[in-house]
């Protein structure tokens, strides 16, 4: 299968019936670049900053920040990277920073949260990020956001760095694409309002199932209630699609799911065409994506939407291997 995947690492992901998927990776290091042009991945979809902090001894500020995405940037050469803010809290606790406990980490102050409450960690990594693009494209994405508000609050704090560095003189990046990720439920249902408040979207999947079901995504006592297989997520995700094609907002997938054959022929089959995912996806994603009907495989998943089933893992599967996926 390796040698397989090496064979196929530089052609592009099109479906049988002609329609190319992008393929991007999630990473968090920087060590993850090199791996990204071992894999053949056209960029990073997702890179986890709070990855740097987590190994750090201390709060890394602005220099070592600016470092890092400077070499991330440079190491990626011409292919895109997108960078989320901080996605700290939750079960991400930082021994060095004082957090209070509390009693629903998951659901607590976490991620954009903080960052809003905490404007300073916010504005300093803004600043970092604007610094190291310097002349390059900057891709800035928030996470957990579930109001519109959060997003248009993140977004402000963006124009004013933006505005500090233009007076300061910095060199600006090239372009600015500020996005949302797609993971607290309450967005589902917000899509028209935030969609054309955005340059682009991502959904994590992870967290969206998490909350959907409202089944702990560590916890193996509820994994089965956590089912991305399942007409609820199905349709969260259709809906997604949709209200996406309707304000021509670029949206991708950067949760595991992307990054499972099986998960993603269904996420194909949705008509999702950008999917970030752990390095170890690509070759089987892209093996799969090459031997795809989409149009057969969209019809066939469209109906499975409203079954009375709870899961269609096993239907999907059959529907895979009658497709010759
Ligand atoms: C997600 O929630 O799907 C996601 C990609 O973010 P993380 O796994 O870092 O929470
Ligand atoms: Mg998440």
């Amino acid at each position: 299968k390796r040698a397989e995947f090496i064979k196929i690492k530089n052609v592009p992901a099109i479906t049988k019936d002609g329609h190319s998927v992008a393929m991007l990776m999630n990473a968090g290091l920087e060590f993850d670049l090199e791996i990204m042009h071992e894999t053949g991945a056209e960029g990073i979809g997702l890179f986890r900053t709070e990855f740097q902090f987590m190994v750090s001894e201390d709060l890394p500020r602005l220099k070592r920040q600016t470092e890092l995405y400077e070499r991330v940037m440079d190491e990626a050469v011409d292919k895109p990277v997108t960078f989320r803010t901080l996605d700290l809290g939750g079960d991400k606790i930082l021994p060095y920073m004082e957090t209070e406990r509390e009693e629903n980490p998951a659901l607590g102050w976490r991620a954009v949260r903080m960052g809003l409450d905490r404007p300073a960690l916010l504005r300093m990594q803004i600043r970092a990020l604007i610094i190291a693009a310097r002349g390059r494209e900057l891709r800035i994405m928030f996470p957990m956001v579930a109001s519109i508000d959060e997003f248009r609050q993140a977004r402000e704090w963006v124009d004013v760095e933006m505005a500090w560095a233009k007076r300061r003189g910095r060199a600006l990046p090239s372009v600015l694409r500020v996005g949302v990720m797609i993971e607290c439920p309450s967005l589902l249902w917000h899509l028209d309002a935030l969609l054309p408040m955005v340059d682009f979207a991502s959904v994590g999947t992870n967290d969206l199932t998490q909350y959907l079901f409202a089944a702990d995504r560590t916890n193996p006592r509820v994994a089965e209630r956590y089912d991305v297989l399942s007409p609820p997520m199905l349709r969260a995700l259709s809906s997604i699609r949709q209200a996406a094609d309707e304000s021509g907002t670029p949206v991708s997938v950067c949760g595991e799911m992307a990054g499972k054959p099986l998960e993603a022929f269904v996420l194909v089959a949705l008509g999702f065409n950008r999917l970030s995912m752990p390095p170890a996806g690509i070759g089987q994603v892209k093996r799969m994506i090459l031997s795809c009907d989409r149009e057969a495989a969209s019809k066939a998943i469209t109906r499975m939407m409203t079954s009375s089933y709870s899961s269609l893992r096993s239907e999907i599967l059959s529907l895979a291997r009658k497709l010759n996926v």
